[in-house]
């Protein structure tokens, strides 16, 4: 076949080809942080052709541009991220040279004209082995109009992204239509006559917007409105997490006291909040407050209030969270830490619905509903005699866990989701969303602080992504850049493959070789592990615990076991 030739040079590829990463072992493909899958032709070919049949040749054009035209805002990302000190005609080119290493075409280009300042752009170029006049050659033979539509896409999208104004490319002549060869030219939206196809790359088609009502509707339908009522502040799906809200639920019809159990950062306020607002007292106040915030001495003093000169300095009389909670609900957090005084006030309410301001000796009467919280094991608390039986029997009449978030991972996509959206708002700002390693490795994190940890994880990645940027994996977990790839990995480097045999796991197996070439004991092991997990905890008995998978007194157990020994 003729080719006309091109005197314009692509620059070497290596730097674009270095991001094209294979993870046999994880089932992944990675261009840069965006999951690809590979597809043969039949297949492209035989799906083109049933879209065609059920939505129209106009219908399916749309969709194969709109498709080309998000691969090439995702190129136009890696493009600037791979040549950063480019000029713009190298820049530029990465484009052509990433459709290239896509194997979706050869370009040749053969005009290039850019000059952002003046809003100036034309581009010509010649497409040599389009994947798309192959495919639809092989199924319905010469068509009377230009096939290429998912390559057109993404030199629209990959250039309006590179210049930062709106470029419009057309097929003038297309193989697939029986002309010589493809040819494709680029041009400013205003500066053609004809321009409509630019508009759908920023709206949807009717029939997609029809579907996706249609689909909205079905989901109304099918879910519990009084779930979404008291929940809308929480996201899940998993089974787990709407067993909990169902329990919740129950638990906000009835009068009952509510003992929250759950790790930190699971989102106790957010379920407490959610059931004071199904119940009968959301018209009154919900007070949070967290008994591990305020100083012991002060304690009673900020739940009960203080009686004028009380002690010096109370010059005047200030009401306390009960008062103020008054027909509503109380939210007590790390209730474990109240004082044995506290107890006792806290019992008193609970039976006789009356307390004493600190100093004061005028009974006030409450009616308070109490929902409390404990991240340890308060019946562990009971039993060393830390807490009060009385008390925990009548806080814990309507217990309810509250699962970490390890254990709803399915999750992990819609809080991520939703954080994402509130953080844009948040800061004004418009992101692509996470990229889809991020997503991987937001999915196989341990999230020992739970939803905590990720909101402010996605936070963090709103802030460093610059506007209409992907969220990228290290803006949102930073510290696991060093992580080690998968040993079955394959990278291309440059443009030549290398790949090696599968390296056996080394270091999972490396400490416990360790212990037995230095022929450590199992007491050795444990006071290792014990002092390590202090020493990261900040001395912290229950974080230390945790950082174990060990409750509070069980780590504490060991630690006193340890400390007899030594
Ligand atoms: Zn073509």
């Amino acid at each position: 076949m003729q080719e006309e030739q091109s005197d314009i040079a692509l620059p070497n590829a290596a730097d674009l080809a270095r991001h094209v990463h294979f993870s046999p072992n994880q089932g992944k493909i990675w261009l840069d942080e965006q999951r690809c899958v590979m597809q043969t032709m039949p297949a492209l070919s035989s799906s083109r052709h049933e879209i065609i049949q059920s939505i129209g040749t106009e219908r399916a054009r749309r969709l194969y541009m709109r498709a080309g035209y998000t691969n090439g805002k995702i190129d136009a990302e890696l493009a600037c991220k791979s040549r950063p000190n480019a000029n713009l005609t190298d820049l530029f080119l990465a484009g052509p040279q990433l459709h290239m290493l896509r194997g979706m075409v050869r370009v040749a280009p053969l005009v290039l004209e850019l000059d952002p300042a003046q809003k100036h752009f034309l581009v010509e170029a010649t497409w040599i082995d389009s994947y798309e006049v192959d495919i639809c050659l092989a199924e319905t033979g010469v068509l009377a109009w230009p096939v290429c539509w998912n390559l057109l896409g993404y030199a629209c999208g990959f250039s309006s992204n590179i210049m930062g104004f709106d470029i419009l490319f057309k097929e003038v002549s297309c193989r697939g239509k029986g002309d010589k060869e493809c040819r494709i030219i680029g041009k400013p939206v205003a500066e053609w006559d004809n321009a409509e196809d630019h508009h759908f790359f920023s709206s949807s088609d009717s029939l997609l917007d029809e579907l996706h009502s249609i689909q909205a509707q079905v989901y109304q339908n099918g879910s519990n409105e009084a779930d979404e009522q008291i929940f809308s502040t929480l996201v899940g799906e998993s089974s787990i997490f709407k067993e909990m809200c169902n329990l919740a639920n129950k638990a906000a019809t009835s009068r009952a006291s509510v003992l929250l159990t759950g790790e930190t950062g699971v989102g106790k306020e957010m379920i407490a909040k959610g059931i004071h607002l199904h119940s009968e007292r959301s018209e009154h106040a919900f007070i949070a407050f967290n008994c591990a915030a305020i100083p012991p001495d002060l304690l009673e003093a900020e739940l009960f209030g203080v009686e004028k000169g009380a002690y010096t300095g109370a010059t005047h009389s200030r009401p306390g969270r009960f008062e103020r909670a008054d027909k509503g609900t109380i939210f007590l957090d790390e209730v474990v830490e109240l004082s044995a005084r506290a107890q006792a006030s806290l019992l008193r309410v609970l039976q006789e619905r009356e307390f004493e301001p600190v100093g004061g000796t005028k009974i006030r009467r409450t009616d308070v509903r109490i929902i409390a919280a404990t991240n340890e094991d308060l019946e562990a608390a009971v039993k060393a005699g830390d807490f009060r039986a009385d008390l925990y029997y009548r806080l814990n009449v309507f217990p309810l866990h509250v699962p970490p978030l390890r254990e709803r991972h399915d999750d992990i996509p819609l809080l991520v989701d939703y954080f994402v959206e509130k953080y844009e708002k948040l800061y004004t700002k418009t992101t692509l969303g996470i990229s889809d390693k991020a997503m991987s490795w937001l999915l196989s994190h341990p999230w020992p602080g739970n939803i905590r940890e990720l909101e402010n994880a996605i936070e963090r990645g709103v802030i460093l992504t610059e506007e209409n940027r992907r969220i990228t994996a290290d803006s949102v977990l930073p510290g696991m850049s060093g992580r080690q790839p998968d040993p079955g990995d394959i990278e291309i480097d440059g443009l030549v493959q290398t790949t090696s045999d599968p390296v056996p796991p080394k270091e999972s197996g490396s400490w416990v070789d360790t212990v037995f070439e230095q022929s450590l004991s199992i007491d050795n092991v444990e006071s290792a592990l014990v002092n390590k997990a202090m020493e990261l905890a900040g001395n912290n008995v229950s974080k230390a615990g945790r950082l174990l998978g060990l409750s509070r007194p069980a780590f504490a157990y060991r630690l006193k076991k340890l400390q007899a020994r030594t």
